[in-house]
This record gives C-alpha cells, structure tokens and sequence, in this order.
C-alpha cells in the first residue's frame, strides 16, 4: 500500500507539547488539498502551527492562512455555543440567545417532521458554501438526512468548478485533469515513473495565492526550480506570469477566441500528437474546420494580444514535451466559458498531455466527495424534481445540484411551491457567491426557519438566520481529506484532532445526530469515525486508523488508463463518453441543446457587444481577485491575516488612474446600473489597460453586525454589480470576471 513515509506516531510529547501531526482542510479555509501541520498543544491550548517537513508535498512549507490557525480558533468573535433568535429579530444580532445542543437538535427535527409532513421535504433547501468541507456534507446532509434533494451553492451560473467539472465529464468522460505535480507518489518528484512538465500553460489561474482545488501552488515553484516552463493567460501580472517565457494578457472573458487560435495554430501548423488525435479523439475533421474561424490575427483584435504572441506561445506549448494544462475560473465565470473548456480539453488531447508523466493526470479513484447522498433520496426519482431542471436540465442533471438563479425566482415567487427551511452549511452566500445580494438577502428571509452552521456569525448569518450551531476547525476534529474532494483523487491525508474549543462540533457528528433522530435506518454510526471508514474509505481498503499512523495515501497510480481499459465501466479501452474517445465533436453537449463544438461569444456588456452601455461603463471588471490571506469571505477578522492585507483593493492600471484622476491608496467607488461597492485603488503596471481587477468577498468583522449595516457588506460586495441570469446556452457561468463599470473618487 503506497501509505505516507513518517518518523513519528501521529501524537507524541517534545518539549512539554503534545504534538499532532495533521492536514489541513474544512475551517479555516484551503481546499481540499491537505496543507501538513504539526500542532503544537500545550495544556489543552494550540499554542503555535508548524509545517510538516516530512509531508510529501509541501516538505514544510506552509500559506500564512494555516499559520494564524491560533488566532482563528481562539479568536474572540468566535461563537462556540449554539444559539438561537426569534425569527421576527432577524437582523438583530443582538437578540440570540445561548441554547443547549438538544435544544437545537429538537428545534431542528421538529421543523423538518412539520415541514414534510404538512409540505414535502422538498420545501427543506441544504445552502452549500464554497469549496470548504462543509461544502462535501451538502448534498449528505440534504438527501440523506432531510430527503431533499434540493441542495442550492448560491452563485448564477455555479460559477466555481461545476462548469469545468460538467465540460470534463461531456468531453473527456473524466473528472477535471490536473496538472501532475507528482502528488501520486510516495516520493514525489523522485519517483522514476515521473517527468517533470516541459511547459505548463496556465490559464485564468493564480495558484500560489489559491491553493486551488487539487493543488499546491507551492509545486509550480518546485517544477520552475527543475527546468519547466510556463506560459500565462491573465490580464494580471501575476508571480506565475513574471516567470512565464510567455505572458498573454487578454480582454477578460475574451478567452474563448484566445483558446481556439491556439488550436488554429497548433492544427493548421500539424504541431499535434499525430497519433493521439488518430487513435483517441473523436470529430476532428470537424473540429479542424470550426477552428478555422479563428486565425490569430482575429483573435489578437478581440482579445487585444498581439497576434505574434498568439503564434509563439501556441507553438511553444505545442513543442514543449511533455505539456500540461492548468485552468483556473476563468472558465467558470463566463458564459462563454464551456467552450472555452473545450478548447483547452482539446489542446490537452491534441498536444498528447493526458495523462503521461508530466502531463495533465486523470482520477483513478473516486470516493464519492461531492456526489454523495443522492441514492439515499426516498423514493430515488425525488432527484428529478431539482429545482431549475426544467430550464437547466444539462446544469442540473450533470451537478445535481438545483439552479442558483431558478432558486431565488422560487423564494421570490413561492411557485411551484414554497420553500420553507433553509440550512446553510457554512455558506456566507451575502458576503460571498451570490449575484443580486440584497436580493438573495430579502428571498432567503421568505423562509420561515434558517439554521446556519459556521464558526463565526457573518452578514448571511446576522441578516437570515435563526439558529446557531457552532462547527469546530480542522485542528478540533477527525477527518480526511482528498484531492479534489475524491474525484481526482491522487493523495488522501489524516486530519486528526488535536483540542477541543467550547462546544463545537463536527459537520459530521451534526448530521449523524440529526440522522439518527430523522432516518435512523441509515445512520447506525456512533463517532465520525466509524461513519468515514465505512461510507468513505472502504472501499479503497484503508481506514482512518491508518491514515493516521501513515500520515496519509498516495493513490496506486498508472499512467495511459485509457490505453489500459481503466477508465470504462465496461473495462474496454478508450474514454467515459458515448464514442469511447475524447469529443472534440461533444455528442452530449449537441445532445443538451448546445454547438457540439467551440464557438466564441462576446460577454452580455462588453465594448464590442453593448458600445452603448461601454460608453457610461468604460472599464472591463473581473471579480474575484485572489489573495494571500483569505479564502473567500473568511479571516478577516484574524490580526494576523487582516495585518498583510487590511483592504479590499481594485487593481487599475496607471494609464486608466491618471485618465480617471485616481492615485494609488484612494477610495474609490466601482459602479454599473446594477450597483456599486467601494475599495482601495491599487495602481498596478501589471495590470491591463481599461479592465480592473476587484476582490471579492468582502465584509468588516469590526463594524455593527446588524441590519442594515450587517458589517459593511453591501458597501465593500462587488456583487453588488453582478446580473441575474446572464449565463451560458446549457445555463454555467455567470459574467463575474467580465462586466462593465465606471470609476470614481470616493
Ligand atoms: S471559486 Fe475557485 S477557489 Fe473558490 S471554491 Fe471555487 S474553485 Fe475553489
């Protein structure tokens, strides 16, 4: 078994501590990648946070947002006792007032029991937050334990991975290829089976600032010591884009025609894998042909990068052996962006990246991360009545997930019925995803009973809740965690608990409890453990037990899968879709109502799309700049975090400042006819000429939490300016990284 490589139990006593060995994930915040920790305890209190150096990734290294893990758990606003508030003192957050856990529990079971039996446990909605562990809980807590199949992640469009992850599953039949950074192995890059990347093309992505999904930021550092290299798509000059022999700076939401000369020059200069295309890849006649209404010099006046550039980096990837593709949300936030991820699922194929050594890896395992639950709906066809099916079938069949914005048209109508509870499992959908804000704020206040479990109260909270339960951190619980929630799954890490903090509790010891009380015969588990090992890991054959002792475990990992009968169901060779290759020609997507091929969109308001519009909203802004402190809404209320990054900042070229009379350090307001927020100027060089760059999830833990000042929110939420309902023809991707707006002094 290729279990982790350590010298120590995973408890043990140095210096008057009790030291933990543990990996982080759940609150506060990374994906789920598994950073490797040693904390340090002494007489029941973390005192301070190492890295793990023996950790087969990341050797030691660790983001400063797991290093303030102290400050987080131990930081005063935190609540660590359930509370409640009478639903008529919503917005008063003054008015909660501690509870016992029964007390909550019974609230809870009682409102779900009235809710079904008056309504349909369908009027019961599970509010999913991003990328966290909670988030893998969803769609167990709403259809396993409240039999709702209506799970909601608040973003238009769900605009954060579900587009990339539907696009992988129609054209490549897979879940989303990673880059290989060698997370497969017990010893990493040493492993002689592995090759490090000749080129990484990243695309739309900041990885050392995310820590996305299934990686380590840290890794592309590690590849760029050994010789990789890189080209970069972003409108930002970022880290990755300084080290890049390439740097391409398109339009935001211009990246589709981007994509598709890259192919028109790697194809038309025959700089493919000749082979590869032959025996793998379906439609390519055609595809060959759709390419052609793209030349480079096409796509460099709508994108606005230079047509030699356009040349050079295609050719560049192409030659570069092997190659590897990494793409980031720019292709989820944009309407155009499921044919952007086909273009770049071609360029992988096409190149020869999938899944060789150094390539783009496929999952080999899959342990039902963010997919579970479903089966347990009683009866089962209750999966078909997700709400937004109807006008979004592709969107909702393929995530099975309800519709973001078919959500907020029931809350607001009550038709076809109406929804009653709503349970937010660590989603601060105000601060945080949600397009129309204050509208999502005043629908989700329709419903007649919210329970919120998070760490601390936040503006979703404060304005929407009535229930209170506190979760614990990684660092307070057991638990695993597993690239890319399972689905790619390389690399499975122990979380072991090391304190204890008030009451908090587990996401996993709330819902067994509330399993036991509403559908008993599906929940016999007495410890979180006991429900992991069985529903989680066994049947990859390990335990928690053992991913403690080891650390954690590396996927048996081979390469060429497909050439090998390992990605079928039906053991033949080939691929999970319906001609067994990868469509370049997608039968499924022609099949859900869209082109079966790429073709390039314009963003709903854009300069060439609404001139009108562009002439009172000149600038292109894209949301959702990353930091090095935050994930998503969190942490701004830890000193350490909020001391490195105090503000929230709009980067703005210099040219376009001085044009709008802005100096670097002021206030500024960003407006379109939607809304307005207010940040910080940052001047920045780096940053494209007449497109801005704002952060995203925004709220001041310091001011008054209740309504209508709710910590700021809604003066800092760059979603103030996001439509309803702009998304693409299948119903993914919302325009967050390419809207329109004006600038001004504050
Ligand atoms: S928005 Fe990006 S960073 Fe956030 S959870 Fe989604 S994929 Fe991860």
């Amino acid at each position: 078994m290729p279990f982790g490589k350590v010298s120590t139990p995973v408890q043990w006593e140095e210096d008057g501590y009790t030291v933990t060995r543990t990996n982080s994930w759940s609150a506060p915040g990374d994906h789920p990648t598994g950073a490797g920790m040693k904390l340090y305890v002494k007489d029941g209190i973390l005192e301070k946070v190492e890295g793990d150096p023996e950790h087969s990734i990341l050797k030691g290294a660790l983001p400063i947002r797991m290093l303030s893990l102290p400050e987080y758990v131990y930081n005063p606003d935190r609540v660590i006792y359930p509370m409640k508030r009478d639903p008529k003192k919503r917005g008063d957050n003054t008015a909660w007032e501690r509870i016992s856990w029964d007390e909550a529990y019974d609230m809870i079971v009682g409102k779900v029991k009235e809710y079904t039996e008056k309504f349909n446990s369908n009027s019961i909605i599970t509010f999913v937050g991003t990328g966290r562990e909670a988030g893998n809980w969803g769609p167990t807590i709403s259809c396993r334990v409240f039999n709702s199949p209506n799970i909601c992640y608040m973003q238009s469009g769900w605009s954060c991975y579900g587009p990339r992850m539907a696009v992988t599953s129609y054209v490549l039949g897979a879940p989303y290829p990673e880059v290989d950074y060698a997370a497969q192995f017990p010893d990493s890059y040493d492993d002689p089976r592995y090759t490090y990347p000749g080129c990484i093309l990243l695309w739309g992505k900041e990885p050392l600032k995310s820590n996305p999904d299934g990686f380590w930021g840290h890794s592309l550092v590690d590849m760029m010591k050994k010789g990789t290299k890189f080209i970069t798509v972003d409108p930002r000059l970022t880290f990755e884009a300084a080290n890049s022999e390439f740097w391409l700076q398109p339009r935001p939401g211009t990246d589709t025609a981007l994509a598709m000369a890259f192919l028109n020059v790697i194809i038309n200069e025959e700089l493919y894998d000749y082979d590869f295309v032959e025996n793998w890849t379906f439609g390519f006649e055609e595809f060959t042909k759709r390419i052609q209404d793209m030349p480079p010099a096409k796509a460099a006046e709508i994108c606005g990068v230079p047509e030699e550039k356009i040349i050079g980096a295609a050719r560049f990837f192409a030659k570069s052996k092997p190659g590897a593709v990494q793409w980031g949300l720019a292709i989820d936030q944009n309407p155009n962006g499921v044919q952007l991820g086909e273009c770049l699922i071609a360029i992988m194929a096409i190149c020869g990246c999938i899944d060789v050594p150094g390539g783009n890896v496929m999952g080999a395992i899959d342990i039902g991360g963010l997919g579970s639950g479903y089966s347990d709906l009683d009866p089962q066809d209750k999966i078909n009545e997700q709400i937004g099916v109807d006008e979004f079938p592709a969107l909702v069949r393929t995530l099975q997930f309800t519709d973001p914005d078919s959500v907020l048209d029931q809350l607001e109508s009550g038709a076809p019925f109406k929804l009653k509870m709503g349970f937010f499992t660590s989603a601060n959908a105000i601060a945080n995803p949600c397009n129309v804000p204050k509208r999502w704020e005043n629908a989700l206040n329709t419903l007649e009973f919210n329970v919120a479990t998070d760490i601390f109260i936040n503006p979703t909270i404060s304005a929407t809740c009535d229930l209170f339960l506190p979760v614990n951190t990684y660092a307070e619980r057991d638990m695993y965690v597993a690239t890319h929630y399972g689905a790619v799954g390389l690399w499975i890490g122990g979380i072991k608990k090391a304190i204890t903090v008030g009451e908090a509790k587990s996401d996993v010891e709330i819902l067994r409890t509330l399993g036991k009380k509403l559908r008993p015969e599906l929940w016999q588990y007495d410890t979180d453990v006991e429900y992991i090992n069985d529903q989680k890991l066994k049947t990859l054959g390990i335990t928690m037990e053992e991913l403690w002792e080891h650390g954690w475990w590396h996927v048996d990992y081979e390469y060429q899968k497909y050439a090998k009968g390992k990605l079928r169901a039906d053991g033949l060779p080939g691929f999970m879709t319906p001609t067994g290759k990868i469509e370049l020609y997608s039968t499924m997507i022609e099949a859900w109502g869209d082109d079966p091929m790429p073709y390039y969109k314009e963003p709903p308001t854009s300069p060439v799309s609404t001139p009108e519009y562009a002439a009172e909203y000149p600038l292109v802004l894209s949301t959702g700049a990353r930091t090095w402190s935050y994930f998503h809404s969190e942490g701004r209320m830890v000193p350490k975090l909020r001391e490195v990054e105090p503000n929230p900042l709009v980067d703005i070229n210099p040219k376009d400042a001085k044009k709008y009379g802005i100096i670097d350090g002021d206030w500024v307001w960003l407006e379109n006819s939607y809304g307005k927020c207010k940040m910080k100027a940052s001047v920045q060089p780096g940053q494209k000429e007449g497109a801005l760059a704002a952060q995203h999830g925004w709220w001041y833990p310091e001011r008054d939490a209740s309504a209508p000042e709710l910590f700021g929110v809604y003066e800092v939420n760059v979603n103030n300016l996001t439509p309803y309902k702009t998304v693409g023809v299948l119903g993914f991707g919302a325009p967050y990284k390419c809207l329109m707006c004006k600038i001004y002094k504050a």
